[in-house]
């Protein structure tokens, strides 16, 4: 301040010096008929003051002007952190159960901070973990409708509609995401695992072959392929021109490795178009490959004569080094129980080595070589043991338990996890 006044004191002496100097008189034109008589020295001081009023006037307004937007953008930053620690707090109280008041800041950042869907997910997410499905619906229609291409937001609002049971709305938000995200696995995945809920295994199939180009990691991609398999099967079951299905499912066992569930299929379909031999053959194939209860049960129910059963029992006899002996050993007794053979069967049933891990179907085998003994009073034991439990499978995957075999779970939608008692074991 002190050096602008010494500045202007001297730049007024000087002009006074040049009005001193120059006392003469000088006309100046401003227009052709205005002509000003000034003193030469104060027109050129004048001049020049008014030179420096310009440049000092301007020089004032550029500062005031870069003094007006550093204040902006300092409170600004200010706000931006006012937000930023409302947040920080807001989530710490909903880790510390102080639902409202959590939620509320939360609310605050959201309405401070219109372009970031942060608080709105953590929002919603709060009231999914009170069970508020309704109010999470809410946060995230809400936020669905202002961010309407983030992936977050359409993802938690797919989770929230997975949550309450809703599949079309489910399915709709999901089909939104992958038509804004095509090449995203996580989008294809989780349209994938809709499609499969509602039970639509041919779009489920679909999405799967679209997802596995994009899997960088080989053995995901394989496990992958496997279910894109799973799906196929699903969608060869669902035709509904019996005669359709059995090509399609003939076109899946053709492959190299086939699963269980596959010959399965096709020897029932077979089976159904009254083609015994036929279902037989493919269900032996699949004995051959996958020693399971489910393939020796049907082989038994088709068997019509001594020279089957032999077979069968030829073929189970092959498998005692690689399955459960004591499974192996049930299996036969069943064949012979088939074919009223008591004796036999008895001698294979006392081969069994841990007979409780194989209840209830060894007490149901011991009550019928009892009643073909007999033995009535043992056989209605036996049977009242084996009664206690009902012969069940067992999904290896969530545990749920099934009275008749499927290929995929009906709970997890598992891909040929059902395995019976006898072969594992337990249920
Ligand atoms: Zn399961």
């Amino acid at each position: 301040m002190r050096r602008a006044i010494v500045i202007s004191v001297l730049l007024v002496a000087l002009v006074l010096y040049l009005v001193f100097l120059n006392g003469e008189t000088t006309a100046f034109r401003l227009a052709p008929n205005l002509v000003l008589h000034w003193n030469t020295g104060a027109l050129v001081g004048g001049a020049f003051m008014l030179g420096v009023v310009v440049a000092a006037a301007v020089a004032g307004m550029q500062a005031g002007v870069r003094a007006w937007s550093a204040w902006r953008s300092g409170r600004r930053a200010r706000r931006a952190l006012r937000v930023e620690e409302w947040e920080e707090s807001g989530t710490q109280l909903l880790w510390n159960g102080d639902l409202a008041r959590g939620r509320a800041l939360l609310h605050k950042v959201w309405q401070r901070r219109p372009d970031d869907p942060r608080a709105a997910l953590m929002l919603a997410a709060s009231f999914r973990a009170t069970g508020e499905l309704h109010r999470a619906r809410g946060v995230l229609y809400d936020a669905a409708a202002q961010y309407h291409t983030d992936p977050d937001v359409l993802l938690a609002l797919a989770e929230v509609h997975r949550e309450a049971g809703e599949l079309g709305p489910r399915v709709e938000v999901l089909e939104r995401l992958r038509a804004l995200y095509p090449r995203s696995p996580q989008a294809l995945r989780a349209l994938r695992d809709a499609y499969i809920d509602a039970g639509r295994w041919n779009a489920a199939a679909q999405v799967q072959e679209a997802l596995i180009p994009l899997l960088p990691d080989p053995e995901v991609a394989a496990r992958e392929q496997e279910r894109l398999f799973c799906l196929r099967y699903q969608v060869a079951l669902q035709l509904p021109d019996p005669q359709a299905r059995l090509q399609a499912l003939e076109n899946l066992a053709s492959g190299r490795r086939v699963p269980a569930p596959v010959y399965v299929a096709l020897g029932d379909e077979l089976a159904a178009a009254h083609r015994l031999a036929d279902a037989s053959a493919a269900w032996e194939r699949g004995l051959k490959q996958h020693p399971r209860s489910v393939f020796v049960h049907r082989l038994l129910h088709t068997a019509t004569d001594t020279k089957h059963r032999e077979r069968l029992r030829a073929l189970l006899g092959k498998f005692r080094d690689e399955v459960e002996p004591d499974a192996v050993h049930l299996w036969v007794a069943e064949t012979w129980v088939a074919e009223q053979n008591a004796e036999n069967a008895a001698r294979e049933l006392e081969a069994v080595q841990v007979p409780a891990s194989f209840a209830p179907d060894y007490d149901r085998l011991w009550a019928e070589v009892h009643r073909l003994r007999g033995q009535v009073e043992q056989a209605l034991q036996s049977f009242a043991r084996a009664c206690r439990e009902q012969p069940l499978y067992r999904c290896q995957q969530c545990e749920h338990q099934a009275a008749d075999w499927s290929g995929v779970c009906p709970k997890c939608h598992g891909w040929d996890t059902l395995r019976a008692r006898v072969e594992i074991g337990r249920v």
